[in-house]
């Protein structure tokens, strides 16, 4: 059967004063039914542009410029706003980082639980009420008539994220995509509502797509790894041979940044991502990869892969077969 979402070839671009800088390029990938697939990176790597492409929520003045983005087998590109708004509404949900600015302040929670059955499922209000409830009680919100009345500014972070998960998850959907949805909350809050959105994924069968800059979450949810740097996929493997063999120098930067039970001392990865307008020549880690070879700043390296484990290094074009894309 067909994946869920299937990406080939995006190419995201923007249109800014100077002209139309590329911000999201050669981006291929696919989510299976039921598959927990993070994408990582530093921030401005495209990950969220990559989302929004997916998501057809791009802001003002940037466009998919070619590529396909494959939904069940129907190409999201090709098809109309309304097309793409009731796929939104019914079939694919986001989460946000920062819930109050995505949920409505002026109206209660229940409001904003129960519309989506109203619109997308023709519910007669009660009905929707008590569904929404039912999905208050799943994602662990105390007391949910109380919090069905309330409004959003009322309620901690943590809840406030929980009220998103509930209202992202009420029809039902086959895709939750998910951008840095524990990033604002206390180490805490975030490991409850990383085990929240698993087992949700496991219980619905939903296929969740999470965005993120932190491998800590990853190790806790996803499946599959897609890395992420400048605009390009550089890597893309399972969770266990992404932690065990680690290809790109880029993804053993960011794993040496991340903070682990037994490390001390946290390194990082020197100098910055390069932006849109400025994209080195040749591979675009060249200027902070500290394996670079002479052929790295004169050419870019293609994806290969070995056993399903693709990276995108010159390091690796001996051993591993080039990637049919
Ligand atoms: Fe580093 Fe060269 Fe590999 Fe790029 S291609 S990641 S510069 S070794
Ligand atoms: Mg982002």
């Amino acid at each position: 059967s067909d994946p869920i979402l299937k990406v080939d070839n995006l190419k995201t671009v923007f249109q800014n004063d100077r002209g139309t800088v590329t911000a999201v390029q050669d981006v291929s990938f696919q989510i299976n039914a039921g598959e927990s697939v993070a994408i990582v990176g530093e921030s401005g790597c495209g990950k969220s542009v990559t989302a929004l492409s997916i998501m057809d929520l791009i802001d003002t003045g940037g466009r998919v410029d070619s590529g396909k983005i494959k939904y069940c087998g129907k190409n999201l590109v090709t098809m109309n706003h309304e097309q793409k708004r009731q796929l939104r509404g019914r079939e694919i949900a986001m989460i946000f980082q920062e819930p109050l600015s995505s949920l409505n302040p002026v109206l209660t929670v229940g409001r904003q639980i129960t519309e989506p059955l109203i619109v997308h499922q023709n519910l007669n209000k009660d009905q929707a009420k008590e569904m929404a409830l039912k999905m208050l009680e799943r994602v662990k919100i105390p007391r949910p008539e109380k919090v069905f009345k309330q409004y959003p500014h009322s309620l901690s972070g943590g809840m406030r994220q929980r009220v998103m998960i509930a209202i992202a998850l009420i029809c039902n959907p086959r895709l939750l995509v998910c951008d840095e949805p524990t990033t604002a909350l206390d180490v805490t809050i975030e490991a409850q509502i990383l085990k929240l959105l698993k087992q949700l994924g496991e219980e619905f069968g939903t296929s969740i797509m999470m965005i993120t800059h932190d491998l800590g979450v990853v190790a806790e949810l996803a499946d599959k790894v897609i890395v992420m740097y400048a605009g390009q996929v550089v890597e893309e493997s399972d969770v266990f041979s992404l932690f065990k063999n680690p290809m790109h120098p880029y993804t053993k930067g960011l794993l040496n940044s991340t903070p682990t039970i037994d490390s001390g001392e946290l390194a990082s990865i020197e100098g910055t991502v390069p932006t849109p307008d400025k994209m080195p020549d040749g591979c675009r880690f060249h200027p902070r990869c500290p394996e670079a070879m002479e052929i790295c700043n004169e050419a870019s390296p293609e994806m290969v892969e070995n056993q399903g484990h693709k990276v995108r290094c010159f390091q690796h074009h001996e051993v591993c077969k080039k990637v049919a894309i």
